[in-house]
């Protein structure tokens, strides 16, 4: 069995923000040379997400309106984490609620997508440089 593994970096300018990585985890694939197998994309922090849904404007204007109803970035003193004297507290629940990794199939070379799938970083803490990891293994 072959393994191959990359991390990808990311700076969103906003506290919260979507980026479709689907190229880059296209071109960890092609550089892994493994045709048939898994491939795995998790965030490296504990305030930021990876999931798969569509490339679609008004949907992830959508997910950041959900997102802050269900856990407003402000008043930041209304979460006991913030007492640590960190701002974050809504951006770690945002990441749970948005998962923290995928698992893509590998076939004939290519992700194995369903319709529209594509694979995206969520960021909910940022203006800071991030890791993504891909970690690929098969034959
Ligand atoms: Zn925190």
């Amino acid at each position: 069995m072959k393994s191959y593994r990359k991390e990808l970096f990311f700076e969103v300018p906003e506290r919260m923000g979507f980026v479709n990585i689907t190229p880059q985890v296209e071109e960890a694939l092609r550089m892994s040379g493994i045709r048939e197998g898994l491939a795995l994309v998790n965030a490296m922090h504990i305030t930021a997400s990876v999931f798969i849904n569509d490339d679609e404007r008004g949907l992830h204007h959508d997910y950041a309106q959900w997102l802050e109803r269900l856990a407003p970035h402000a008043p930041i003193g209304q979460y006991r984490h913030n007492d640590t004297g960190e701002d974050n507290a809504d951006a770690h629940l945002k990441r749970q609620v948005m998962g923290r990794e995928v698992v893509v199939a590998v076939t004939e070379g290519r992700l194995d997508f369903g319709t529209w799938e594509q694979i995206f970083y969520g960021e909910f803490d940022g203006r800071r440089r991030k890791r993504v990891l891909v970690k690929i293994i098969g034959e």
